[in-house]
């Protein structure tokens, strides 16, 4: 982050504009929308700085700059049109710790004005540190569509009872669920109707009654998808910026973990180099426990948590402790490798079939019903099955599948690190090594892998 954003405090705040032409008035009316006191310089003067000056809303010095002009002011913009008067001015701010920003020559920006969308008191404040400023203007016409004018009222409506609240409910997190229930329901929705009567009604009334203290922990079972955020469901993302506590292995992308809220206690249960995870039924016990505490806990697992994701344990666990909970599927590294490495799981010419298994070995043997696997016009997806690779090819062939029956292994699907090689039962154990692939990896058996060639789509 090249620029640090902050909102400054405006109301001591002295600034002084050197120029007042077209280019300058325009920073001049972006300023006059705070408290500033607002200091221009300038030998000739444009129209709308001379009313600005009228209207007593500057304070005008109608010559040249002079280095005393930089007394007691905390920030200037220089808008002259004379680079090498700016650079002078901006040399000499520097020089006194001033805040400079001249305008339209970013090297000599100390400070940038972002792009900004205004629903005071909520302002929304974007920059690209000048190197992308059409991307920016369009992203700020998404939020303006996005985010509805009554926002501000929303924004009045807090500030107006923020105390009362304060007062009321002792504890940051008493606070924060009540206010997010009042925003996720029908006060908000009168408060932006504009039926403040009724709104503050309800609220009061909420505000006073029993339960507007009562925090009630609740778990949420989140599939975090293959890797990358874009596949993420709108619930997921909704209750990742929810939580309390969040509690996350080590296939949950570092894009996705960057998406749950910040303040959120952030719980790592995966393996660690060289160490073991945490075993499965203290996952259980944590997890009941700090709903229990009143925490609302995001249980964030890659892919889908119902696909070998051990989430039915953890909910069986949840159930024995009267704790609530919410089930979130989500995109299944199957899913997301069979659609990034374009091999369809299904297709009327090659499968009409797709079976889910596990490669994981447990004392060297991987104990599947084979024979159920080893079918014509079906497509096998192993989970976990990188080691147990030549037992898995050696068992299919054993099983009457073709030795020169498709495979692809799929690495790190859907991220930066996507990797796809192909392959027959002979040739994928070398073929793999050669790759260097490494876990998370999925294995795909069947004649649609034959389809890569053709519709492979993504490079990451
Ligand atoms: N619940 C998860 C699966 C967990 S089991 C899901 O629905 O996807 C862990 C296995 O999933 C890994 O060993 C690997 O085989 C597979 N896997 C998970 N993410 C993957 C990815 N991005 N690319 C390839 N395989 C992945």
């Amino acid at each position: 982050m090249k620029y640090f954003p902050i909102f400054l405090d405006t109301q001591d705040l002295t600034c002084l504009v050197v120029g007042a032409g077209e280019v300058a008035a325009r920073k001049i009316e972006l300023l006059l929308k705070t408290s500033a006191k607002i200091t221009v310089v300038a030998p000739w003067v444009c129209d709308t700085v001379k009313r600005y000056a009228t209207e007593g809303r500057v304070h005008l010095i109608e010559r040249i700059f002079e280095s005393d002009d930089l007394n007691d002011k905390q920030m200037v913009f220089v808008a002259t049109d004379d680079s090498q008067i700016n650079k002078g001015i901006h040399d000499e701010a520097r020089a006194l710790k001033i805040l400079v920003n001249v305008v339209d020559n970013t090297p000599l920006c100390q400070f940038i004005t972002p792009s900004i969308v205004d629903r005071s008191p909520i302002i929304i404040a974007m920059s690209s540190g000048g190197v992308a400023p059409v991307l920016l203007r369009y992203m700020r016409q998404k939020l303006e569509s996005l985010i509805p004018q009554k926002i501000s009222l929303l924004g009045q409506f807090s500030e107006k009872f923020r105390e009362l609240v304060k007062q009321k409910l002792k504890t940051v997190t008493e606070r924060r669920y009540f206010w997010e229930d009042v925003l996720d329901g029908d006060i908000a929705e009168n408060v932006m109707q504009g039926n403040n009567q009724i709104a503050e009604q309800k609220f009061l009334e909420k505000l006073n009654s029993d339960d507007a203290s009562q925090t009630q922990g609740e778990v949420y079972l989140v599939g975090a998808g293959p890797g990358d955020p874009d596949l993420l469901t709108f619930r997921a993302l909704r209750l990742m910026q929810k939580a309390d506590v969040v509690v996350y292995d080590r296939l949950v992308s570092p894009e996705v973990l960057e998406l749950v809220r910040r303040d959120a206690e952030k719980i790592y249960v995966g393996k660690a180099k060289s160490k073991h995870s945490v075993p499965q039924d203290e996952i259980n016990e944590l997890l009941a426990k700090q709903a229990l505490a009143g925490n609302r806990v995001v249980r964030l697992k890659g892919g889908d948590p119902f696909i070998f994701g051990r989430g039915g344990e953890e909910l069986e666990t949840l159930i024995e402790h009267g704790v609530s909970f919410q089930v979130v599927p989500g995109i299944t590294a199957a899913n997301g490798a069979a659609s990034y490495a374009g091999i369809p799981l299904t297709h009327r010419d090659h499968a009409k079939s797709v079976v889910f298994a596990t490669g994981h070995l447990r004392d060297n043997s991987i104990n599947l019903n084979w024979q159920g696997l080893a079918q014509p016009d079906q497509t096998i997806v192993f989970y976990m099955g990188l080691t147990g690779l030549p037992i898995i090819c050696e068992q299919l062939v054993k099983h009457g599948m073709p030795a020169n029956t498709p495979i692809a292994m799929v690495q790190s699907a859907t991220t930066e690190q996507h990797k796809v090689v192909t392959g027959t039962f002979e040739t994928i154990q070398e073929i793999a090594i050669k790759a260097n692939i490494q876990p998370p990896a999925l294995i795909i058996v069947g004649s649609v892998v034959s389809l890569h060639e053709k519709l492979n789509w993504f490079t990451p």
